[in-house]
């Protein structure tokens, strides 16, 4: 019998420590089991992460209550946490802060009961009539109840049929009617209803790479391969490292191929087998149209799908938790942090859009879904799909080591074609002043109308100007707190700070010398909007958008417009270059393809690739062929050329060697230190000193740059330095990192932010 158990307590600096079990619990508690213990003067949730049969820690205290002997996490999860913490450089109690949902832990929030009433045994008609000429009201419930044929909550039956609380009571009290308190689920999608759809038939490319992925599924063994424990010294090589005992699955299949069928069969297949299934999906495509998807393929088999993303109240989340724990709900689909769903018995993990970088947790820990994805199936011994249209370089260099397996969709479903890409050079437009829309996009447009077929313009920029210049003095309008230009947002009136949302009343001089001839340049989608309905005066247009999608149901609503054909062309962000769905869209125009190819970045290009083959893809989707419009100022650069021509594998080769060249990932390991503080010269020198310690004993086969100003120089009133490192062994850094950083200490409003595999790098 274990007498000690090592515990790492809530909100802690992540050291764990020794406890002594009361001799009563000493049999239940297991690791993952959830404890009070005392903590210098007050006491403090903790989780129980080992047990021990001596510590050479002197006078440990007692643990002082059990909070829930039950293991709220699983050995694997734990061992997660512990390895996240060592590969990203952060507290194992910052790691299980992902790991281990803040509901959870506080164990504030229970779950929601409520009072149901049953007949307690049948009753028929004449006793039902008898009844009503004494008592009315209680004939009613009774006959309601009847009719249900099951128990009723009794706020629905006292609403239904107009009773108070002691009509139910009277009933209770003849013995007709019981009531009980039920434990019950609060459902995120509890008005709505989904029908049942059915397996769709797969192509032959369909059943090929289903072949595979069901292969894989049948050899996962839902036990973790024995593998050395995750603690210092013995840890498992990172995502992609050692060879892993099944492979990962990696789905290049170009948009609209049929991936999702394929997940939503081999996710069957794994119900089929008794076991879960997790979904990985970017948060932007966590739309209803997704979940709806999945919702109705497995209502028909009575099976309960999860659902995680973060709207989810405290309590909807806190039940879709236990569901999923107590295996009621055996399908996961969620954002990044559905990864450490606890789910038991595993057998398949799909990552969606594998190359989306909403997987990249920017907080501590920072985490990179997908990575974790791989690591979770490989100790879990279960199969692994990661599927795009664009595969991220990392994924498919692993491929291409062999590391990954690489399964293709090349055509379309039903043979529908590829869209046509058209790149409108803008140099040549431009010389008509102020001109968004190319002229051959309007007449496509106007094309688009007359046939009653949709259009869909796309930009990535909200608001209305995206700069405010001074034409007299050269003033630029900076966010006072960040090194940025303010936007000015037309319907509000109002000048914003994309970085921090500082905003202040538009300007309608310069608030520098005060000439009245300030200059509002640069287009946001609230022009396009602006544009497009002055244009095309009889179209309905409509924007989709952070500030038009602020209401709860505005972006299921315009959806569910759009399908419908109310709306005729749809201007937006990225909220709409993922993951939907529309036949009847014909046409996309990409307002500006330049956008997000000049950034100060090493993946731009391949951002930019990306982003255009998403977008594109939204495009002929039903039965009419679809056409692609590409503005851009720079028509030649190479990521707009592949993109035109569908050519990943063009693309990718020129990009890997570009990387090869310079020793960029996937080739090496990227981590990015962040030192800030609001004045300039404590930022700067903390970032000096931080350097010179890093530089000394630096592990071999790395390369540090010097100290220099984050490309976003300031941001949040804070004053911003990078040190960026970049290494092929990964975990002897972060170790390293670990060491130097706990011997440092900075000036107090300086922090410091450790980024390993870092993909924000402004
Ligand atoms: P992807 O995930 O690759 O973008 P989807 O799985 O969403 O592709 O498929 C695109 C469309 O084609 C969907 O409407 C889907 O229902 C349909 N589809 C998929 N597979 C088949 C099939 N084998 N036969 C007919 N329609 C299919
Ligand atoms: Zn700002």
């Amino acid at each position: 019998m274990p007498k000690y158990a090592r515990v790492l307590v809530d909100d802690s600096a992540g050291k764990a420590f020794d406890y002594e079990l009361p001799e009563a619990v000493a049999a239940v508690l297991q690791p993952g089991s959830r404890v009070r213990v005392p903590v210098r003067t007050r006491t403090a949730l903790a989780t129980v992460i080992e047990l021990l049969d001596e510590t050479d820690v002197p006078g440990v205290k007692l643990i002082s209550e059990v909070v829930s002997a039950e293991p709220i996490l699983s050995p694997l999860l734990l061992k997660l946490g512990a390895w996240m913490a060592d590969y990203y450089c952060c507290s194992i109690e910052q790691a299980m802060k992902a790991v281990l949902p803040n509901v959870i832990r506080k164990a504030e929030v229970g779950h929601q009961t409520r009072l149901f009433a049953r007949l307690a045994r049948e009753v028929g008609e004449e006793e039902i009539e008898a009844l009503k000429k004494k008592a009315p009201l209680q004939a009613a419930a009774l006959a309601f109840l009847a009719e249900a044929g099951k128990p009723v909550a009794v706020a629905e039956l006292t609403e239904k049929c107009d009773a108070t609380h002691s009509v139910i009571q009277a009933l209770v009290k003849k013995g007709l009617a019981p009531t009980e308190t039920t434990q019950i689920d609060r459902d995120p999608h509890q008005s709505e209803t989904f029908l049942h759809a059915g397996k769709l038939d797969m192509n032959p490319e369909q059943l090929a790479v289903f072949a595979r992925v069901s292969a894989a599924i049948e050899s996962s063994t839902g036990v973790p391969p024995a593998e050395p424990s995750a603690t210092a010294g013995g840890t498992p090589a990172g995502p992609t490292g050692r060879m892993p005992v099944l492979r990962p699955l990696l789905l290049h299949g170009v948009t609209g191929s049929g991936k999702t069928e394929i997940y939503l069969q081999a996710i069957s297949l794994v119900l089929e087998r008794g076991q879960t299934a997790i979904m990985l999906v970017p948060e932007i495509s966590l739309t209803p149209q997704t979940v709806e998807r999945f919702k109705t393929r497995f209502a028909a088999t009575q099976h309960e799908v999860a659902v995680l993303h973060s709207h989810l109240s405290e309590g909807e989340r806190h039940d879709e938790w236990h569901r999923i724990r107590t295996g009621r709900a055996r399908i996961v689909i969620g954002a990044r942090s559905a990864i450490f769903a606890p789910c038991a018995n595993l057998g398949l993990i799909v990552v969606d859009e594998e190359h989306e970088n909403t997987y990249k947790q920017e907080e501590t820990p920072r985490y990179h879904g997908r990575d974790i994805a791989v690591l979770r199936a490989r100790m879990e011994g279960c199969a692994i799909v990661l599927g795009s249209a664009t595969p991220s370089l990392e994924s498919f260099h692993n491929a291409q080591l062999g590391k990954y397996e690489l399964l293709r969709l090349t055509q379309r479903v039903d043979d529908k074609k590829m869209p046509f890409i058209r790149i409108m050079d803008m140099r040549m437009e431009s010389k008509k002043k102020g001109a968004i829309l190319s002229e051959r996009l309007i007449t496509a447009i106007n094309d688009r109308l007359a046939k009653k077929e949709q259009t869909i313009l796309f930009l990535n920029r909200r608001g209305f100007s995206t700069s405010l210049i001074c034409e007299k003095c050269g003033h630029v309008c900076e966010c006072p707190n960040c090194s940025v230009a303010l936007t000015f947002h037309r319907a509000a009136g109002r000048v914003v700070c994309h970085i921090c949302g500082h905003q202040a009343v538009a300007p309608g001089k310069c608030p520098e010398c005060r000439d009245p001839g300030i200059k509002y340049s640069g287009t946001g989608t609230e022009k396009v909007e602006d544009i497009v309905g002055k244009c095309f005066p009889t179209a309905v247009v409509k924007r989709m958008d952070a500030d038009a999608m602020t209401r709860k149901d505005a972006f299921r609503e315009t959806l569910g417009a759009f399908k419908v054909g109310k709306i005729d062309i749809l201007v937006g962000t990225q909220m709409i270059a993922k993951g939907l769905h529309f036949p009847n869209v014909t046409l996309v125009g990409i307002i500006n393809a330049d956008l997000s190819l000049h950034l100060p970045d090493f993946r731009a290009g391949e951002r930019t690739f990306q982003l255009l083959t998403q977008v594109a893809g939204r495009c002929g989707r039903g039965d009419v062929e679809g056409e692609v419009f590409v503005q851009s100022f720079t028509p030649f650069s190479p990521s707009i050329q592949f993109a035109r021509h569908h050519d990943f594998d063009g693309f990718w080769e020129q990009e890997i060697e570009f990387r090869r060249q310079w020793d960029y990932p996937p080739f090496s390991h990227l981590v990015l230190i962040v030192i800030r503080s609001q004045h300039q010269q404590r930022a700067e020198f903390s970032a000096q000193t931080l350097h010179r310690r890093l530089a000394d004993a630096l592990p071999p086969n790395t390369t540090l740059s010097e100290p220099a100003p984050a490309p976003l120089e300031k941001s949040h009133g804070n004053y911003r330095y990078h040190l960026m490192l970049r290494t092929h062994a990964i975990q002897r850094l972060s170790r390293h990192l670990a060491g130097v950083l706990e011997k440092l200490t900075f000036p107090e409003d300086v922090i410091v932010t450790v980024d390993v595999d870092a993909y924000q790098l402004l």
